[in-house]
């Protein structure tokens, strides 16, 4: 074999390029571990931005890449889009967008169009019930405000035999929606509402105890918005592992003996797959949960887990509203940031 013996003056001739590798690799490593934290945070922050709102919703390709995950502007796609998902063996939430509304009348024009929503649900006849956001019903106004629109929605909603969830949104509410949910649920009667608990924040722990003793209806996810380290964890380990200790104390023995009907929201297999393992331990049939997933996000998995006999409900979102939510989703991964940007340049 031909061996071209190393020299000191080739091993000279080598180094700037040794040099050059090793920082790309490093930098590669610290733009990898780091960048999608910073990336997530600054997503978050302008999902928030009125000035990032008017320059992304005005650029039409935009909403091009934001109906992946949209079923489209008007109650009728909506309901179109609950159907096509219900052929398939999935149900539905639809979620009219609107959130942070700043004026009584947007908030009870938000109420008349999810009025107009449960109509529609009723009369065509699909798989699906409504999701709301208690600041687009005007709590960030005035909690009456938002408790009056939420008891219209769920008494018309409970004339239909539906239901309405309660999303949860950033950490500063969720004492008013635990309360207002309180009132409506054991104040008055309506055993058609239900709440979302968030992994990530360090109260779920207590707030899933009370849960539980009230026999709720709840949604699990890990949670959404941009939170201090003093209210949420952090690191996505322990939010996964809050995520998968929660689960298991809301599909409990105890939990379902008192009527707690848990939806698991999430697009990670391996909360998926831990939630089945307990299950499946615990001999828990599959009728006893929900697995849940946002619309345009993982379709084949959904469709996989109907087919394995899971109840699977897809998150419908529709409206004009759509750009804090479609923020949200670009920062939850950034692949989707990805597929926005080579979009945005291809237009
Ligand atoms: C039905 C539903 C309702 C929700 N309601 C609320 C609410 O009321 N309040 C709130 O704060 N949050 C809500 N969320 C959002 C939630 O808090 C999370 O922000 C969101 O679900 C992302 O977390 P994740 O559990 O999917 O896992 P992540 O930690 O975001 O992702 C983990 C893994 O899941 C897989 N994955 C995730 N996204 C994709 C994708 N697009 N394609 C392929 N694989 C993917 C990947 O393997 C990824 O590594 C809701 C989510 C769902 C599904």
């Amino acid at each position: 074999m031909n061996k071209t013996p190393v020299t000191a003056t080739s091993r000279t001739r080598q180094t700037p390029g040794l040099f050059f590798l090793l920082s790309a690799a490093i930098t590669g490593y610290v733009f990898y571990r780091y960048s999608e934290g910073w990336l997530r945070s600054l997503l978050l922050s302008l999902s928030r931005s009125t000035w990032a709102r008017r320059m992304v919703t005005s650029f039409g390709p935009a909403w091009r890449v934001a109906s992946r995950f949209i079923a489209g502007e008007s109650v009728e796609e909506a309901i179109a889009v609950a159907g096509q998902l219900n052929a398939k063996g999935l149900k539905v939430a639809l979620d009219y967008l609107g959130e942070s509304v700043t004026q009584a009348e947007e908030a009870n024009a938000a109420r008349d169009q999810i009025l107009l929503l449960l109509d529609r649900i009723h009369e065509s006849g699909v798989d699906a019930y409504v999701s709301v956001k208690l600041s687009q019903l005007g709590v960030k106004i005035a909690e009456n405000l938002a408790l009056e629109n939420l008891r219209a929605l769920l008494t018309r909603a409970r004339s239909y035999g539906l239901r309405v969830r309660i999303d949860m949104e950033e950490s500063a509410l969720v004492d008013t929606t635990f309360d207002i949910y309180r009132r409506l649920r054991h104040g008055e009667g309506f055993d058609n509402v239900g709440v979302v608990i968030q992994a990530y924040l360090y109260r779920s722990e207590e707030d899933v105890r009370w849960l539980i003793e009230e026999g709720a209806w709840v949604r699990l996810v890990k949670g959404a918005y941009k939170e201090p380290p003093t209210v949420a964890y952090a690191r996505k380990a322990d939010t996964d592992a809050a995520f998968i200790r929660l689960a298991e104390q809301l599909l409990s023995e105890q939990a379902r003996s008192r009527g707690v009907h848990l939806a698991v929201a999430t697009h990670d297999d391996a909360m998926i797959r831990a939630v089945q393992r307990y299950a499946k331990m615990h001999h828990i049939p599959q009728d006893a949960y929900e697995f849940q997933l946002l619309y345009g996000i993982r379709r084949e998995r959904q469709e996989q887990l109907a087919s394995q006999g899971y109840c699977v409900r897809i998150y419908v979102p529709y409206g004009t509203a759509w750009y804090p939510y479609f923020m949200r989703r670009l920062a939850e991964r950034p692949a989707n940031l990805w597929f926005f940007v080579t979009n945005f340049f291809r237009a």
